[in-house]
Parts: C-alpha cells; structure tokens; sequence
C-alpha cells in the first residue's frame, strides 16, 4: 500500500543534507545545474549563520539547508535553490541585496528580497481567531506580494521545515499561533498554487499542533481501518488492475489513504462518523494519455456500478489550481463504494507539485516553461494578481464582498514603492504619510501620488498592496490643509515644522508690505536708522522679528506708526475731536461727531454690524457701555424701534484727515503659495492697512479668512473689495458686518 508522498530530505545520519547531498539532488532533475554556484551558496549561508542556533539546538544554517532540500524535492531551478540556503541572511545578518547580486547573480538577490519582504508582512499578521476573512485576505495579500511565484514556493518550503521542527518551539502559546497561522494561510495558499505535496502536510503538521487528541482518535482510527480492511483493499487493487489490463489497458494503480487532517475536516463539517467516510481510501490509476483517461473510465463504468453524481471531470474543466483529473466512484460486487481518480503521469505530477511542475529543460537550461503550463490548463505564473480573483471567483459572492469591506487588517495597511519595498503604514494613511515614511525630504517636497498607476488626490487613503509613487517638487510646499490628512506622527510633526516656517515667512513678507506702505504715506522710504530707533520703543529684538509681529497683527499700525513717527499722532490729537474712544485692543482710532455726548462715555462700534466710516450711523445707549454705533440699516435697530427716540444722531468727522474706520471682509482665496502676499499687496495698494488676518478655515485647495482692514469710508472699503475680486487668486469676497470677537464692545 503506497503511503502519501513524502517529501522530507533524503534520510541521513545527519539532521540537515550535506554539501554533496545537495547538489545531487538537484543535478538528479537538471544535470546542467551549475553546482559551483550552489556550492558557494551552502557556504555563505553556512558562514552567514555562524553559530546561530535553532530552538531544537542544532546549528542555524540547518534551516536554509533543509529548505532547499525541499525546494530541490519540488525539482525548481538552481536560483530558487540558491534562494532557499540564503533566504535569512538578509533577516538574520549583515548581508545585503548588493552583496548577494555580487556575490551571486542579481535575480537570486531579488528572490531572497522577495523572501524577506514576505517575512516581513507575515510578522504582521491578522488575528486570526477574530476573522476568518482576515485569513483569507491575507493570503490574498500574500499572492500580490509574491510576484515572482518562486518567492512564494521558498515561503511555503521555509514553513514546512518550520512546522517540522514546531516541537523544539518552546512556547505553547506560540506553537498554537503558528500552527494555526500555518492552517489558515499557508496551507491554502500551497492549495491556490497546487502544490498538494506541500498543503497536505502543513495541515497534517499544523492539525497535530493544535488538537493533538484530535490528531492521535484520528491516526488511531485509521490504523484500525487499516487492520480491518486491509484485505479487502487488495482485492479491490486486484480487481481493477486484472479488468485494465484485460480491456488492454497498460496503467499503473496505487492506493491512497486520505490524510488525517482532512477525515477530520469531513468529521467536523458533514454530520457523519468516522465510519461514513466514504472516500478514506482512493484508488489512483495513472494511464499515459488523455484518451486513456476516458477509456479507462468507460471500462470501470461499463464493468461496476457508478455512484450516480459521484462523477467529475476535472480533464475538461481543470480546477483553478491546474488540478486535472476524471473522479468517480463504483461499487464493487461486495457493495463496497470505492473512489477512483483517473490521470495521466503529468497531471499526477501537477497534482503534487503544482506550479512546480511547469520548471522544465528548454533550451539546453532548466526554467520555467510557460508552454508547459498552458499546455496543463494555463500559466499560474502568469496568473499570480488573476489568481487572487480567481479566489475571488471561487468564493461565495456575498462572503466576498464581506471579505472586501472587512479588509485584513484593522490597524495596517501595506503598500510599496514601485521598486517594490515594503512601506508598512497605519490605516487610513496618506500618501503624504507615505511620502514621509519613504524619507523626510521626500515628504517635504511632495506635490502629488501616483497610486498603482493612477494619479491620485492626496487625501486617498491607500490600501493593501498598493505601489505608491510620489511626484516632487523643488521645493518645499506642504499645504495647510495636509495636517488634516496624514494620520503617522512622523509626517505630522513634520509638516508641523513646515507650516510654522511657511507661515512666519507668509506673515514677515505681509508685515514688510505694511511697513514698507506705511512708510510711503508718510511720503518716507524705509529707513533703517529710523526703524532701529522704532524697535528699541517696541523691545522687538530685530527687524524680521518686527515684520513678523506687524505682519501677524499682533503689533497694531497705529503702534507701529508710533513707534516709528513719535510725533505723528500728536499733532492730530491737537486737532481736537470731540468724541474719541479706541476700541479693538487699541489698534484703530475712532472719531465721531456726537451728539449731546456725555463726556467720558465710550463710543463703541456694534459688533453686528461694524460700521465704517461713511456709513450712515446712529448711536444708541447702553447702560454700563457707553453708546454703540451702529448703521443705519442694521437689523438690531429695529428691535429698538419703539425707542427711536432714544437715537443718538452720529455722524463721522470729516475733519480729520487719518480719520480711520477698520472694516471686515471675509475672503476665499486659493490656497497657493503668494496669494496671501498678493491680497495684501492689493489692499496696501488701495491705500489701506490690514490690521488682523485670521484663518477660518484651510482646506489643501483653498483658505477661507477674514481680514480687517483700516479704511477711510465705505467707498474705501468697495473699492478695496472690487480690486480684490480682480485677483486671480481670490475667490470671493464680501464685507462682513461682524467684527472680530475681541473688540471691545
Ligand atoms: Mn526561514
């Protein structure tokens, strides 16, 4: 009786293959195999390892050297073997990508950095015994990371020795994890590819880890089984053989016991006991072609009774995996049910092996050969992103599509830059985030992505397996609106720091406009000799300083123009006004022309509707505030109507020439670098002075904010606003009646 092919390295005295071992079992499949190259792979990875060790105490370099006798086992060519002796060197030392293209050849450095990427994301892995979807995800993801098949087949070979030596793990808990890891991921995807050799011991390994009782009822069960029917299966054996080779067909039978893991699998999903299942035992007959495949199956048809719905044919249309072969199931004259595959030697090949069995000679080297995989039922190399799909495909529809809302990770998401390194971030990242993970200066000089090819606003959220690449800029020019969007400190701080630049050369070049206008209405240019005296008044350290703070509005101009012209406003307060009050933190000077004024009360202008000068005014009493100025049109009138009487007529005095009034207007500007600069400049050019500047909101297109602005009357303040609706930068303008919180009123 055939045992299930067993794919442990050739048994020696030794835990892990020699040298020669090695290269044997490769030169067995391709003889052209250039030895000297795997022999300087075993040493480097033998030197690299050094005195590592394994949890079951044996050297480090036992490990690559018993994954390559596996990869060797599933015949792959002599990178992927190379790829398997050096698949923790990047991990585990020194060693780098440069240093294996040098020392060995540039594709065995890809495939070992494929390997390692794939170490990588596996440390990251789902919670698995949260959702099932995440599993399934996962592998998903695996399969995208692994362009390269061959990276994958490493992976999974590395598993396999791992679960083999899963005993020496000394934690519990962690044997658990891995085994369950190694159930849910890896053997599945060893199963998408086809590589059944492999699937069907992880979960045979993987079963025994995580229910051990389970594992031993079942072996225990089958030995049994085994005892009691061992007759019977003979005869069986016998019987098909002798009516094959009596319709004269030459095949080749061989029994074959269903793994331990997969009687399990049936136990638990079918309500059925051990003794129902019905296939524990398949016989395989291996013919030498397609049409025998048929043939031999009307023979069997023709001579036992077929289990009706039993019958399928996996010739005609192959599993998604490559997987061929013609399934049924007879009754012998004993009653027995009895399941029968019927394949030729390739696809027998295919079924074990899976995409493996495509590496063939071809022109005098040994690699994969894309014809002989078409030629059994299409190119799974080819297929790799097809194949996530085809998982897709396979799955009920709406599991999936819970599958996509769930996506595998909660708390990460995996993408890559196009030269394919991993850049792990956390969910809901941008690809500023990215930009900045990749490097600051990247980050910093970042203008726009391009994700899997298309560009992308930058606020996208990137996803799983996403290929990110950043277009630069020059220079740096993170948009206010970008620290709403990134979500990984590193980027936040960062553009923190840039924004706080970016801002205080914004406010020192609107101050230096201020200064420089004020200057010119006093008929003066900027003189330094003057403003040195000037920063002394204002104890302002330096003139950027001075710009920055006039700029900002936390200096006021009339302070400003104090500090710098001493006697200015002097002589206008010698121009005697009859009523005077300063409001807004002192930044503004009102004259009004009262009316029945009591001395000593103050003049406020009405926060609803801020008047300016020009405007039709009328003052009202407030008790314990004064009088507030309102417009004549104001809304907060009426309420007051039955008091009209107690109407305080104002008017403005137009006596005083620098009489200034601040208005307020409300802009949307486009969020460019110099379009701040260019409303200032407008406005300075209108003859005004900007007294405050405040965003309300910044948006990565465009700043919404208001601006105060000293004017002489309305007619100032129209024509302020009409050249700056002639700005290509500014969106829209209004005046407000509103003015700003702090004014005293
Ligand atoms: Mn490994």
């Amino acid at each position: 009786m055939n045992q299930p092919v067993n794919i442990s390295a050739p048994k020696t005295s030794q835990k892990y293959l020699r040298q020669y071992e090695l290269v044997e079992l490769v030169k067995k499949y391709d003889p052209s195999a250039n030895a000297a190259l795997l022999n300087k792979a075993y040493v480097y990875s033998v030197q690299a390892h050094g005195k590592q060790l394994r949890h079951s105490g044996d050297p480090y370099y036992a490990h690559p050297i018993e994954v390559a006798g596996i990869v060797a086992s599933l015949k792959l060519d002599i990178a992927t073997v190379c790829t398997a002796l050096l698949h923790d060197v990047l991990e585990d030392t020194d060693a780098t990508v440069t240093d294996l293209a040098d020392e060995f050849t540039p594709e065995i450095a890809e495939l070992v950095d494929g390997v390692t990427k794939l170490g990588q994301v596996e440390m990251s892995r789902p919670n698995l015994s949260r959702e099932r979807a995440q599993a399934e995800n996962f592998q998903k993801f695996i399969l995208a990371v692994s362009k390269d098949v061959r990276v994958l087949l490493v992976k999974l070979c590395d598993r396999l020795h791992n679960m083999r030596t899963l005993q020496y793990h000394p934690k519990q808990a962690s044997r658990e994890r891995i085994a369950r890891e190694t159930l849910e991921i890896f053997a599945p995807l060893a199963r998408r590819i086809g590589v059944d050799k492999i699937c069907s011991e992880l979960e045979d390994l993987s079963f025994r880890h995580i229910n051990p009782a389970g594992y031993e009822s079942i072996e225990r069960r089958l030995k049994d089984w085994r005892e009691s029917q061992g007759e019977a299966i003979s005869q069986v054996f016998t019987a098909l053989k002798n009516t094959l080779n009596d319709a004269g067909l030459n095949v080749r039978v061989y029994g074959r016991e269903k793994r331990a893991y997969a009687i399990w699998r049936k136990l638990e999903r079918q309500n059925i006991s051990f003794d129902d299942v019905a296939d524990i035992y398949a016989f395989r007959i291996i013919v030498e072609t397609h049409a025998e495949c048929y043939q031999t199956l009307g023979v069997l048809h023709d001579v036992f009774r077929a289990v009706p719905s039993r019958f399928r044919d996996f010739i005609s249309v192959p599993k998604p995996n490559g997987y061929q072969s013609l399934h049924t199931t007879i009754r012998t004259d004993e009653n027995r049910r009895v399941e029968i595959q019927i394949r030729t030697e390739r696809m027998e090949d295919v079924a074990n092996r899976g995409v493996a069995a495509h590496w063939a000679y071809k022109d005098e080297s040994y690699a994969y050969d894309p014809a002989r995989a078409q030629a059994s039922g299409g190119d799974p190399l080819k297929r790799i992103r097809p194949l996530i799909e085809m998982m897709e495909q396979s799955g009920d529809a709406d599991e999936f599509l819970d599958h996509v809302k769930l996506e595998m990770f909660t708390d990460q998401v995996f993408t890559f830059t196009p030269k394919g390194d991993l850049i792990a971030l956390p969910r809901g990242a941008s690809p500023i985030d990215f930009a900045y993970a990749v490097h600051t200066e990247v980050g910093d000089t970042c203008i726009g992505a391009i994700v899997n090819g298309r560009d992308v606003p930058l606020r996208t959220q990137l996803t799983n397996g996403d290929v990110v690449k950043i277009i630069r800029g020059g220079v740096a020019e993170p948009q206010p609106g970008w620290e709403s969007i990134v979500i990984t400190g590193r980027a936040r701080q960062a553009l923190r720091r840039l924004t706080r630049e970016g801002e205080s050369e914004e406010f020192r070049r609107i101050g230096e406009t201020l200064a420089l206008h004020a200057f010119k209405r006093q008929g003066k240019n900027i003189d330094s000799a003057v403003l040195t005296d000037a920063l002394k008044r204002l104890d302002i350290s330096d003139e950027t300083t001075l710009y920055e703070t006039l700029g900002r509005g936390e200096l006021s101009m009339v302070a400003f123009m104090e500090a710098v012209f001493p006697f200015r406003n002097e002589v206008e307060a010698d121009g005697g006004v009859e009523g005077l009050d300063i409001i807004d933190d002192g930044s503004v000077s009102l004259y009004v022309k009262g009316n029945g004024l009591n001395p000593g009360r103050g003049l406020h202008l009405a926060p609803c509707c801020s008047p300016i000068a020009g405007d039709r005014i009328v003052g009202l009493q407030s008790p314990g505030r004064g009088i507030l100025i309102h417009t004549i049109d104001c809304d907060e009138l009426a309420t007051e109507e039955e008091r009209i009487e107690n109407w305080i007529d104002l008017t403005w005095r137009r006596a005083v020439e620098h009489a200034a009034s601040i208005g307020r207007m409300l802009l949307t500007i486009e969020n460019v670098p110099g379009a701040l600069a260019d409303v200032t400049k407008i406005i300075g050019e209108s003859k005004a002075n900007v007294t405050n500047i405040k965003m309300t909101h910044r948006s990565p297109t465009f700043f919404d904010m208001t601006i105060d602005v000293e004017v002489r009357d309305t007619r100032h303040m129209m024509s302020i606003i009409a050249a700056l609706r002639a700005s290509s930068y500014v969106v829209k303008v209004n005046r407000s009646r509103a003015l700003p919180a702090h004014t005293k009123a």
